[in-house]
């Protein structure tokens, strides 16, 4: 039997009668032929509650616990959804990472899965059971313990199933009707897009547009697995939603195709830093040990041997780097006169696979925020992107001004 795997987001899984109306979808398609397995997500604003508190508990909390806390979420919706599935005769049962096992690092709270063993559901598949539901987020690691994925990461379980079992499609079934030219609850011009390659909605992903989790592209890059974000609540349509695909399948050639905005950005600036070799690195080092997601670095130029540098980080990790910053200092690896923190930065993001052979893209942007008195606190570019960082309270000022100026209404 081919393999089907559909993934219910949190929204879509909300409510007993949403819950039922997804299950009714897994039943279409099991009609329609497929073994299916099914990815849930916690019902939506379970996982917020729970880190909540987790926080509130212990704000310096062990990680492991924090992983068996958050993932419970799942665990819930994983069972009514299989019970859902057996009220309507359709032969399911639940799986929780451990029993796959879906293997994962020991990276508790980003873990990185390391494999799937298919005999466990297969054997199943093959006793005749039609949907196994799989708790989304959550694996195993090599210690025994519960880890979890990194928020949003059940789009990444999903992808990861759809790799292990070859699966014929991975259905991301999420509270939009596919992938937009940007977030359209920021504008609601935005529109929705039919198809778009891997590299740009990595791109989007990774800079902010959280409706696919940035390691799900990844992998769905890497194992070419067919990949669709639609919508739950919508009417069954079998073309409907966007399509993720290699670049060659893509025929329209604008130079921008999304846009991203990432609001929980912090600037940081070490002022008066050495200038010399090995700086960076002892600036760089321990905030990487530290696990902080350093994004955009500037150096300013010299000036008596001295130098200033600025990164973006996720705000959430403000407090974790100017600690290791700190330690750096205080252990003599690094000299700087004052630790600088703007913790109410955006990162707006434009991306597209057409930067490469057009020019002038970076030009307009600046032209164009300029003109509504936005400015630049960091810029900096890749082959398919160019970011800005500018003052959190300009976040959809820019990205309408921007959505509207390279015409993204327009296909
Ligand atoms: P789920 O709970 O189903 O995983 P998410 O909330 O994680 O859903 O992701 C869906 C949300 O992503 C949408 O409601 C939308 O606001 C947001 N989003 C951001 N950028 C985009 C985009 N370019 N296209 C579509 N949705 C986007
Ligand atoms: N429930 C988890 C979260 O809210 C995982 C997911 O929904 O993808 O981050
Ligand atoms: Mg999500």
């Amino acid at each position: 039997m081919p393999v089907l795997v559909m993934k219910f987001g949190g929204t879509s899984v909300a409510t007993l009668d949403k819950i039922k109306r997804a299950a009714k979808r897994v039943g279409r398609e099991v009609a329609n032929g497929y073994d299916v397995i099914v990815v849930v997500s916690a019902m939506s604003g379970e996982t917020n509650k729970l880190v909540g508190y987790v926080n509130d508990t212990s704000p310096m909390y062990d990680a492991r616990e924090y992983d068996a806390i958050v993932s419970s979420g799942e665990n819930v919706t994983a069972g009514l959804m299989a019970l859902t599935l057996q009220e309507m005769d359709v032969p399911a049962r639940s799986w929780q990472g451990w029993q796959v096992p879906l293997k994962t690092t020991s990276a508790h709270g980003a873990a990185r899965i390391e494999e799937i063993p298919t005999d466990n559901i297969t054997a199943k598949f093959d006793e005749g059971m039609k949907v196994a539901v799989v708790a989304g987020f959550q694996g195993i690691s090599p210690e025994g313990r519960i880890t979890t994925l990194g928020r949003g990461g059940s789009d990444t379980t999903a992808v990861a199933f759809a790799a292990a079992f070859g699966a014929e499609r991975c259905d991301i079934y999420t509270d939009v009707d596919g992938v937009y030219t940007t977030d359209p609850r920021i504008e609601n011009k935005a529109r929705k897009m039919e198809k778009i390659a891997f590299e740009e909605m990595l791109e989007l992903a990774s800079l902010g547009a959280k409706v696919l989790q940035t390691r799900s592209v990844e992998l769905a890059m890497r194992y070419g697995v067919k990949l669709r974000v639609l919508s739950s609540f919508e009417e069954y349509d079998p073309n409907a939603g966007t399509l993720i695909c290699a670049e060659e399948e893509i025929v329209e050639n604008q130079p921008v195709s999304g846009i991203a905005a990432s609001r929980e950005e912090a600037k940081m600036t070490l002022v008066a830093v050495a200038d010399r070799p090995g700086i960076a690195a002892a600036i760089f080092g321990p905030l990487a040990e530290a696990g902080i997601n350093v994004d955009m670095i500037v150096q300013n130029i010299s000036d008596n041997g001295e130098t200033d540098m600025t990164f973006s980080c996720p705000t959430d990790q403000v407090a974790r780097a100017k600690a290791a910053l700190d330690a750096a200092k205080e252990s003599g690896g690094i000299n700087f006169s004052e630790l600088l923190c703007d913790p109410d930065v955006a990162k707006i993001s434009l991306v597209g696979i057409g930067m490469r052979s057009q020019s002038g893209v970076a030009a307009k942007m600046f032209e164009v925020l300029s003109k509504e008195g936005i400015n630049l606190k960091v810029i900096a570019t890749s082959e398919i992107k160019i970011s800005v960082l500018v003052d959190r309270k300009y976040t959809e000022l820019a990205v309408q001004a921007l959505h509207d100026a390279f015409n993204l209404d327009q296909v």
